[in-house]
């Protein structure tokens, strides 16, 4: 059986491999959606968990959902906002608690109690106007103990045949020409038999697609390639599956040479504002990136040497930053803290990732 090359979604067609910033409150800080198309961007995520802080739900309808809100017409892959509030309730129990019901929360600073249910997590992405909508899963670090895997397996399980039944419940109240996807996240740390068990247990609910789900590194910061590897194992080919909150470019690689074909991350954007530009050194192959290490090579803006620079972050990058501007202007916008600064160098490692995937899909 071949894997198909693309996902139909309401917005259209999703190509593989695809890799989507994190436009986690409707914005990816510093660009517009003209930018993002500009920067051959053909998807973004964003927040559940997130938007429904701000601007809150009610305010993203009036607006006419995410589509319209941000003026970004491709599609839209909305996180359930699991991992967020797992993240917030890890870092403290006095922020929330999670029990089998859902999770809720009250963020620093916050003066309202906020509820996140698998029915509400579905009910949220269905009113945002979500293409790829993710189901709530309970999510795990892969050094929680063996019985905290176990509750979070049964969890998600749980929560994933209470999202089902909602998403099918809302879309026969809703029929629409071409119906958003619903992907089931795959929980189980670094045990093989929970992570068979909850893909298992995904699959014969049915999903449009799967993520790897749980904090993908290890505590040295190394990718779980063995439990990556073994989830595209158990989830059959024809299913994409999306590595949540995986972006390192030397990570996007390999987790695309193990066969995902899904990837986001806050990383390359944020990496862009701090003055970390990524370049390709030579011109790599695809099997170059598959295989070899050094293809990745780091342009610190902010130092000196940049000062007189009159060459592009990259000679052959097609990106607008590259066509207009070289690294001097970029070094002297980065001394003024102008934000036109921020704009310029997002939009290089977003054209970066952009290249990256599309070299990664280009066949051998
Ligand atoms: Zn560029």
């Amino acid at each position: 059986m071949t894997e198909p090359a693309s996902l139909q979604t309401p917005s259209g067609a999703l190509h593989y491999p695809v890799y989507l910033p994190d436009a986690t409150f409707g914005v990816v800080r510093g660009v517009d959606a003209r930018d993002l198309q500009d920067c051959r961007v053909r998807a973004v995520v964003m927040n559940t968990y997130h938007l429904m802080q701000k601007p809150g739900a009610t305010t993203v309808q009036a607006l006419g959902g995410l589509h319209q809100m941000s003026a970004f017409p491709l599609p839209i892959i909305t996180d359930s906002g699991g991992f967020q509030a797992y993240s917030l309730i890890r870092q403290s129990a006095r922020f929330g608690k999670m029990t089998d019901n859902g999770i809720s929360f009250r963020p620093e600073g916050s003066q309202r109690k906020f509820d996140l249910t698998p029915e509400k997590c579905v009910q949220l992405q269905f009113r945002y106007g979500s293409d790829i909508l993710i189901a709530l899963d309970d999510c795990t670090h892969s050094d929680d103990s063996l019985t905290e895997q176990k509750i979070s397996v049964e969890r998600t399980i749980r929560w994933a045949k209470r999202c089902k039944a909602e998403y099918n419940r809302l879309l026969s109240q809703h029929p629409r020409p071409v119906k958003p996807l619903l992907f089931g996240v795959v929980q189980g740390g670094s045990h093989p038999e929970l992570r068979r068990q909850c893909a298992d247990a995904l699959l014969e609910i049915g999903f449009d697609g799967f993520g790897f789900g749980g904090w993908p590194l290890d505590s040295q910061g190394n990718l779980l390639t063995e439990m990556i590897a073994l989830v595209r194992a158990l989830i059959p080919p024809q299913y994409p599956l999306h590595a949540l909150g995986i972006g390192h470019p030397v990570n996007v690689a390999r987790c695309s040479a193990l066969g995902y074909q899904i990837f986001d991350s806050a990383m390359p954007t944020r990496d862009a504002r701090h003055g970390r530009l990524y370049t390709f050194q030579g011109q790599p192959t695809r099997q170059d990136l598959f295989q070899k290490d050094g293809w990745l090579k780091y342009v610190y803006i902010q130092d000196e040497l940049h000062t007189k620079a009159d060459q592009p972050i990259e000679s052959g990058c097609d990106c607008p930053t590259c066509q207009h501007y070289s690294r001097g202007y970029l070094h002297h916008l980065q001394d003024l803290d102008d934000h036109l600064y921020y704009r310029l160098a997002t939009m290089h490692n977003l054209r970066f990732m952009t290249r990256l995937t599309e070299k990664l899909g280009a066949g051998d």
